[in-house]
C-alpha cells in the first residue's frame, strides 16, 4: 500500500526531528495533504496507527489538513482553483496552467513532549 510507505517516511521525519529538537514523544501530528496528492486520507490514518506502534509516536493523533489544489493561469495571470491536474482554467478555459499546490504532503506542525 502506497500510504504505508508514506507513513514510514513521516515516522523517519519524526525520528530525525526528535534528535534535532530533543523531544521524546510525539502527541499530535498535523499533516497537510494536497487534494491532488493521490493520498487516501482514511488509509493514511489506518497506516499511521500501525506504523507508529511502539515508537516515539505511539498513540499519537494524526490531524489531516486538506490542501485545495491551485494553479497559475498564464493567460489570466492569476491563481485559480482546480480539481485535478489536467483541468482547464475555470475563468478562461486555458490549458496553460501551472500547478502551484495540492500535489504535496508535508508535516505542518508537531505537538511533542
Ligand atoms: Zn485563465
Amino acid at each position: 500500500m502506497h500510504e504505508m510507505s508514506l507513513c514510514e517516511s513521516v515516522l523517519q521525519v519524526l525520528k530525525t526531528e526528535a534528535k534535532r529538537q530533543q523531544f521524546h514523544q510525539v502527541k499530535t501530528v498535523w499533516l497537510e495533504i494536497g487534494a491532488m496528492s493521490g493520498v487516501e486520507i482514511e488509509a493514511m490514518r489506518f497506516c499511521f496507527d500501525v506504523i507508529v506502534r511502539n515508537t516515539l509516536a505511539d498513540g499519537a493523533t494524526l490531524q489531516v489538513i486538506e490542501v485545495p489544489a491551485e494553479a497559475w493561469c498564464l493567460d489570466c495571470a492569476q491563481t485559480v482553483k482546480i480539481q485535478q491536474r489536467y483541468d482547464t482554467c475555470p475563468h478562461c478555459g486555458s490549458c496553460q496552467l501551472q500547478v502551484i499546490r495540492g500535489e504535496e504532503m508535508r508535516i505542518k506542525e508537531l505537538e511533542v513532549a
